[in-house]
């Protein structure tokens, strides 16, 4: 006997799949677009922006930052020195890295942006560093300034702005999908919104939100055991985050608020801490160097 679905029973079938939907819809932007592993830590990342897309749209948006006329670039040697000799270390151990390729392909540029009351850094697809001279008294030395270098450096390396803008093209997608198979239901217009408005925070809290804390775990991970190959002290990386923390209160730093759970982050740290000690101890030594300028 064959079974079959009249017309009027499939709009209702489509309503009970549309979680369905969602799902396939994933699974089918992963099958078709590029999905690939974390060479650390071999977590399997969705990629639907082509890596040149992604270098182009870091440098625009480093442009922006920088023509930005609030923007002060600092000139300062005892400010730009310290940078520059950091930057150059922690993109050497790059291009040597698990990362080599992607290192090697970087129009890598750094910036010290005078702000002192900014406590941030980061970095932007295609190699584009900026440290704002704000978060000089939180790294405090070399050291420390690796350590915060090396967790943004990785952000970009590791492709993690990439893969938040294909988990929201794949939200979007999955969403417009979604819409088409309920405007061809007998559900009513509030029922239906009510079904959007569920998909919606269920694609955002469980796809993209979750994903942010990965990375920022991936970077903390990656980014000690890169700073310790360009030969800096990996333990250093605790006491900034420690800093952080003593820093928070009225105003925290730019750098903690962007950058979640740091509670758990020192702790996750130290249990990493052998393994970046022993790439420590190969790696030749970046020469003593006096602390960074505190304001
Ligand atoms: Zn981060």
């Amino acid at each position: 006997m064959t079974t079959y679905t009249s017309e009027i029973e499939r709009p209702a079938l489509i309503i009970r799949n549309a979680k369905w939907i969602v799902i396939l819809g994933v699974i089918f932007s992963a099958i078709f677009c590029g999905c690939t592993t974390n060479p650390y830590t071999e977590r399997s990342q969705l990629l639907l922006i082509s890596e040149n897309h992604e270098m182009k749209l870091g440098a625009q948006a480093y442009q922006q930052v920088l023509n930005d006329p609030n923007t002060k670039i600092s000139t300062n040697p005892a400010e730009t020195e310290p940078v520059q000799r950091v930057a150059n270390r922690v993109i050497e151990a790059a291009k040597k890295s698990k990362y080599a390729q992607t290192a090697q392909k970087f129009n890598w540029e750094v910036s010290v942006i005078k702000d002192d009351k900014t406590k941030n850094a980061f970095a932007l697809p295609g190699g584009k560093i900026a440290i704002y001279t704000g978060i000089f008294p939180m790294a405090k030395t070399e050291d420390g300034l690796a350590a915060i270098m090396g967790h943004e450096v990785v952000h970009a390396l590791a492709r993690h702005g990439a893969e938040r803008m294909s988990h929201k093209l794949g939200a979007q997608a999955v969403l417009t999908g979604t819409q088409i198979a309920l405007k061809g239901s007998d559900v009513g217009a509030s029922n239906s919104r009510a079904i959007m408005q569920a998909l919606g925070l269920g694609v955002e809290v469980g796809l993209i939100l979750p994903y942010s804390r990965e990375h920022e775990s991936e970077a903390d991970y990656v980014g000690l055991i890169l700073a310790a190959q360009a030969g800096y002290d990996p333990r250093e990386s605790v006491r900034v985050w420690q800093r952080m923390q003593q820093a928070g209160g009225q105003r925290p730093p730019e750098f903690m608020s962007t950058h979640p759970s740091h509670g758990t982050r020192i702790n996750q740290l130290q249990r990493w801490m052998p393994e970046a000690l022993q790439y420590y101890e190969r790696a030749p030594k970046a020469p003593p160097t006096p602390d960074l300028p505190s304001f």
